[in-house]
C-alpha cells in the first residue's frame, strides 16, 4: 500500500475559496468585512515573511488585515496598553500576537489580556472552556487544521481508535476534545508513555495517529497500522531540511493517508486563523444585535 498524501497547500486553497465566498456574502449582508490585527514586535525577517503570507491570504479572502509593529525594546506596560487599545477599538474584530516575543516580555501575561471575543488563536482559557461545552466556533488553529485534514479523507470517524502523541495545551489537549466530539476513542500519549516503553503498542492499534512532539522519527514507520490516517504536526530542522516527527518513507507504505512535512498541517493552520477571524466577526455582530 502507498498512502495518499494529504496536500496541505491544496486543502488550504480550497478552504480559502470557501472563506472568500463567505466573506463576500457577509459584505453583501452587513456592508462590512472582518478586520484583523496582527501585533508584532520588531522587524525580524522570518516574522515579516509570515506576516506577509498572512496578509496575502487575508487579501485573497477579502478580510481587512492590519500589522501593528511595536519596537524591539517595547515595555511590558506598553505592550499591554496596545492590546487594551485594540480590545476597545470596535472596528478591530480579531487580535493575534506574533510569536516569538522578545525575552523581556511575558507572553502569557499579554495573551491573557486579549479580549475573549477577539482571540484569533482560540487559546484564551475562556475559549478553551467554551470549546469543551460546544459554545464557540473559535477553535485553536493547529488542532483545527488537523481536523480539516482528517475530514478531507472522508473516513467515518465514529468508533475509531485515535492516538495523539504529545499533550501540549496549544495542540494536543484541545485536539483530544475535537476528536472526542467525533466519537473516536481517544488515547493521549506523551513523554511518560515513551519512558514507560509503551508508545509503540498504542500507535500500533491506532486508526488515526496525530503526532506533535518535535523529535524526528519519534514514531517509527513500521508501527503504523495498515490503512491508518497519519497526521504529522512536528517541525524539525535537520541541516537544511525540514522533517516531521513520523518516519515518513516507511509510514507511507502502511498508512492510507499521510500528511507531508513541510506542506501538510502548516499551510492549513494559517487559514484557520482567518476562519477564526470570520467567526469572531460574526459573533460580535450577533452580540450587537
Ligand atoms: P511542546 O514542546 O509543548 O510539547 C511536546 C510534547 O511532546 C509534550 O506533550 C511531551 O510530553 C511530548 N514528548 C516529548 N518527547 C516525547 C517522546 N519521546 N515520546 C512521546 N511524547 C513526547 O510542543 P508543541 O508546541 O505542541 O509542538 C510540537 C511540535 O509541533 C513541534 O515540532 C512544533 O514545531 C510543531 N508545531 C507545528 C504547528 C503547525 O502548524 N504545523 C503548530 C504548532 C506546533
Amino acid at each position: 500500500m502507498s498512502a495518499k498524501i494529504l496536500d496541505g497547500k491544496s486543502l488550504a486553497q480550497d478552504l480559502k475559496n470557501t472563506l472568500r465566498d463567505e466573506v463576500t456574502s457577509l459584505k453583501q449582508e452587513m456592508g462590512a468585512v472582518p478586520h484583523l490585527v496582527n501585533v508584532m514586535v520588531g522587524t525580524n525577517h522570518s516574522a515579516c515573511a509570515y506576516a506577509k503570507a498572512q496578509e496575502k491570504a487575508a487579501q485573497f479572502i477579502g478580510i481587512q488585515y492590519e500589522l501593528e509593529t511595536l519596537p524591539e525594546d517595547v515595555t511590558q506596560e506598553d505592550f499591554s496598553a496596545c492590546i487594551k487599545k485594540l480590545n476597545d477599538n470596535e472596528s478591530a474584530n480579531g487580535i493575534m500576537i506574533h510569536k516569538p516575543v522578545p525575552e523581556h516580555i511575558d507572553y502569557s501575561e499579554v495573551a491573557k489580556l486579549v479580549d475573549t471575543d477577539k482571540d484569533l488563536e482560540g487559546i484564551n482559557v475562556t475559549n478553551i472552556g467554551k470549546m469543551l461545552v460546544g459554545e464557540t466556533k473559535i477553535i485553536p488553529c493547529t488542532p483545527a487544521s488537523v481536523m480539516e485534514h482528517i475530514k478531507s479523507t472522508g473516513v467515518d470517524l465514529y468508533g475509531k481508535e485515535a492516538v495523539i502523541v504529545g499533550h501540549s495545551v496549544i495542540v494536543c489537549k484541545p485536539l483530544s476534545l475535537l476528536l472526542l466530539e467525533q466519537f473516536t476513542t481517544v488515547t493521549v500519549c506523551h513523554i511518560a508513555t515513551s519512558e514507560a516503553g509503551r508508545l509503540e503498542e498504542h500507535v500500533r492499534r491506532a486508526d488515526i495517529v496525530v503526532v506533535a512532539v518535535g523529535k524526528p522519527s519519534v514514531v517509527k514507520g513500521d508501527w503504523i497500522k495498515e490503512g491508518a490516517i497519519v497526521i504529522d504536526v512536528g517541525i524539525n530542522q535537520i541541516n537544511d531540511k525540514i522533517v516531521g516527527d513520523v518516519e515518513f518513507d516507511v509510514a507511507r507504505k502502511k498508512a492510507a493517508f499521510i500528511t507531508p512535512v513541510p506542506g501538510g498541517v502548516g499551510p492549513v493552520t494559517a487559514v484557520m486563523l482567518m476562519r477564526n477571524g470570520i467567526e469572531a466577526f460574526k459573533a460580535q455582530r450577533k452580540k450587537k444585535g
